[in-house]
């Protein structure tokens, strides 16, 4: 049976990578040893986070100014360490369009009573259980604040921003981590950008950073770890980076180079998540919860059926014939197909071919 892992993340892998990693994992580069075996002080591991960093500039086309920095704790720790280093004792404007949006607005409010800066929430869609991007006036964002946070992909209910607002001249900062090298972003767009690496880049336990070097902070925050200026100045190797998933999202950025870049995988994420939409879209059994068309992922697509139970019974045949990770964020329930980078287009092709099958034997019974 032929497997297709939805999952939302840790996601699903190029196969060719796993390979390459499969072939190299005994010996890597005539070390006789393995990746996780090497120092990260040694010549061949930094010709890997060298590696990775320079296609990863290339395929994002990544400005001079801006560095780049390969950390651990993932996606969540940042959403201290922006404020940390970056808050200023100004204030910070908050997009909230999704579960994580709101994380990211909880935890500089608790900071805040910490540290001295004012977190604002400048937008929020939660109201309507986050089903479109909320818009806002630019005017109402204070041109003094430090920064304003979004979230590019609302990896929970399914949706984007794809146009970057008006935020006053003030410094965006975007949690990427569901669709970096899924759309074409313009780096220089952004003050910093952050991204887990475990849904379109690699394994758990690397967190990705590109942050412009005069958005830096100067003072040191509060840890050493938590400083991204200690991180930059060490390049990365601070202390011991998560050395295996580097190496693996080399190889993965390598892939998507080989594949034709951003670029190519934007066009092809469109094509794969525009399958899956017209097909639910023609549907009278399946719904798309997000309101606003403009607004849809090509990473994470949600549905359901016309019933809680039919939900249940879709996710769990679905599993059975091989289609893996399907159920919804617990918080929202359903079903959610992620549709990242590796995802094959067969399996669109496989599921609708299921979904229509489902469908039919459920309308008519
Ligand atoms: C998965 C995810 C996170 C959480 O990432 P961790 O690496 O588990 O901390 C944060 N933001 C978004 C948009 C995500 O998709």
């Amino acid at each position: 049976m032929t497997i297709y892992n939805f999952s939302a993340g840790p996601a699903v892998l190029p196969k060719e990578v796993l390979k390459k990693a499969q072939a190299e994992f005994l010996d890597y580069a005539n070390t006789g040893m393995s990746v996780m075996e090497l120092s990260h002080r040694s010549k061949a591991f930094d010709d890997i986070i060298k590696g990775a960093e320079e296609t990863l500039r290339d395929l994002m086309q990544i400005p001079d100014n801006y560095k780049v920095l390969f950390l651990q704790g993932g996606a969540s720790t940042q959403f201290s360490m922006l404020p940390l280093n970056m808050a200023k004792g100004k204030k910070a404007y908050y997009v909230v369009a999704g579960s994580w949006g709101k994380k990211a607005y909880t935890e500089a409010l608790k900071l805040s009573k910490t540290i001295p800066f004012e977190p604002i929430c400048l937008a929020s869609s939660e109201a309507d259980a986050f089903d479109h991007i909320p818009l806002f006036e630019a005017d109402s964002i204070d041109p003094n604040a430090a920064y304003v946070h979004l979230t590019t992909n609302n990896t929970i209910e399914g949706t984007s921003i794809y146009d970057l607002p008006d935020t006053n001249g003030v410094p965006i900062v975007a949690d990427m981590s569901s669709n970096i090298l899924a759309v074409d972003y313009q780096v220089s767009d952004f003050a910093m950008i952050y991204a887990g690496a475990q849904k379109n880049i690699g394994p758990a336990g690397l967190t990705i950073v590109i942050v412009r070097e005069d958005f830096l902070n100067d003072k040191p925050a509060l840890s050493s770890m938590l400083d991204y200026r200690i991180q930059a100045d060490n390049d990365s190797l601070y202390n011991t980076p998560p050395t295996f998933s580097i190496y693996m999202a080399k190889l993965v950025f390598e892939h998507v180079q080989s594949l034709g870049g951003v670029a190519k995988m934007a066009e092809l994420n469109r094509h794969k998540s525009g399958l899956l939409y017209d097909f639910i879209d023609q549907s009278a059994f399946y719904s798309n919860p997000v309101k606003n068309e403009g607004d849809r992922s090509v990473a994470n697509i949600p549905f359901v059926t016309p019933s809680a139970a039919l939900d249940q019974q879709f996710y769990q045949e679905a599993d059975a014939a091989g289609f893996k990770n399907l159920k919804g964020h617990r918080s929202v329930g359903g079903m959610r197909a992620s549709l990242y980078n590796a995802f094959p287009l067969e399996g669109v092709e496989a599921l609708i071919a299921f979904m229509k099958a489902f469908e039919d034997k459920h309308r008519l019974g």
